[in-house]
């Protein structure tokens, strides 16, 4: 048997192997210990036809390649990406350790997103070791610097993407409905800084250009341009500046983030930061950034790509809800390549970067079948690729 049915999955072992990766703490800036969880993960695979290519980690994590392509599958692969680091620094666990209570199973990381990548990668070593032959090749990537931009894996991640028939993100899912997403804004960031001149403020204080006053002025004009219609958003969330209060202060900077629905607003806006001037005489402005993830947008091949999940999903006895988000994952960086991305697989929960992160444990079984049906089913295929 291929396909199965969530009440067909034993959730038991799968909840005891997502336990053992959240007890494995991976917080994005210790490679080292990203490594130790994609050795073991790695070591899962032993003696299975699956190839694993490891990149190593530099000052960032290193990243994993499953792949398995056993004789009489072929095409362009379908290619599921998972990040397994973490927001939680070492010690997080020994403060919260894995509780359950009732349905709800708690854990630093297991939202964002361990229970999501580990039902991946677990699901893709079921089927290599059931022997059973994909219609595609399937490739699972784990990454390990997804929650500090993904500077490291990018390239891989756009190079896979480029060449799969299509990526899955295995990412929270939200709402009680545990929907899929199916478009997330784009981010980007940047830098003002200000530099104005330097007096006393009682002796000279005409004299001096304060680059706070400059910092200050640029931000009301700056998130004067959110606009929540077109879920254009300006946040800046770190302003310094400034040394004592009686001198006139010469530098100040501020920290923006931006969010913008489609890739030509994104680009326009950050255009637009980049050409920023001072308001002030003798004063500088200078700044820098730019869009760090371009929206991941609901195509007509994203529309196609959910349209034959959610049908799929029914055929297996789930109903399937999509969502659309404000946060960025590995997904925009995938859809940026042309390739439907189909995101927000992993299990429904909450708390997600936050001291009650969960998962609904019920969510479980239904997503490791939704899983390998994708990755299994001819029909889903010939619908979802059209
Ligand atoms: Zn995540």
């Amino acid at each position: 048997m291929t396909l199965l049915r969530p009440e067909q999955i034993d959730a038991a072992p799968l909840v005891a192997l997502i336990r053992e990766w959240v007890e494995i703490e991976t917080p994005s800036e210790r490679p080292d210990l990203i490594d130790a969880l994609l050795d073991k993960v790695e070591a899962a695979f032993e003696g299975l036809p699956v190839e694993r290519t490891r990149f190593p980690a530099t000052e960032r994590g290193g990243q994993l390649l499953l792949r398995y392509a056993p004789e009489g599958c072929e095409g362009p692969a379908i290619t599921t990406m998972g990040h397994v680091d973490t927001v939680w620094a070492v010690g997080t666990l020994a403060r919260r350790p894995i509780v359950q209570e009732g349905e709800r199973l708690f854990g630093p990381g297991i939202f964002d997103m361990k229970a999501g990548s580990c039902l991946a990668a677990e699901t893709l070593r079921r089927i290599a070791a059931e022997g059973i032959v994909p219609p595609r090749p399937l490739q699972v990537l784990l990454t390990g610097d997804e929650e500090i931009g993904s500077d490291a894996s990018r390239a891989l991640i756009e190079r896979l993407a480029a060449e799969s028939a299509m990526v899955l993100i295995p990412e929270p899912s939200f709402g009680p409905d545990i929907a899929v997403v199916t478009a997330r804004k784009g981010w980007g960031r940047f830098v003002l800084r200000a530099h104005g001149r330097a007096a006393h403020a009682g002796g000279n204080l005409f004299d001096g250009r304060s680059a706070i006053h400059e910092i200050a002025r640029q931000i009301i004009d700056i998130e004067g341009r959110t606009d929540r219609e077109r879920g254009l958003t300006f946040n800046v969330g770190v302003v310094a500046g400034g040394t004592r209060p009686n001198v006139v202060p010469a530098e100040a900077e501020a920290l923006v983030d931006m969010r913008a629905v489609t890739t030509a607003e994104a680009e326009a806006e950050a255009a637009g930061m980049l050409a920023r001037t001072a308001f002030g005489p003798d004063v500088r402005l200078e700044v820098s950034g730019g869009v760090n993830r371009p929206p991941y947008e609901r195509t007509a091949a994203v529309a196609r790509l959910f349209e034959a999940t959610r049908r799929l999903s029914e055929s297996l006895g789930m109903p399937l809800a999509e969502i659309s988000r404000g946060g960025v994952s590995d997904g925009n960086l995938a859809a940026a390549m042309g390739t439907p991305v189909l995101d927000g697989l992993g299990c429904g929960g909450g708390g997600a970067h936050a001291e009650d992160e969960h998962i609904d444990l019920s969510t479980v079984a239904p997503r490791a079948a939704l899983m390998r049906g994708m990755m299994l089913s001819e029909d889903f295929l010939a619908e979802a690729l059209g």
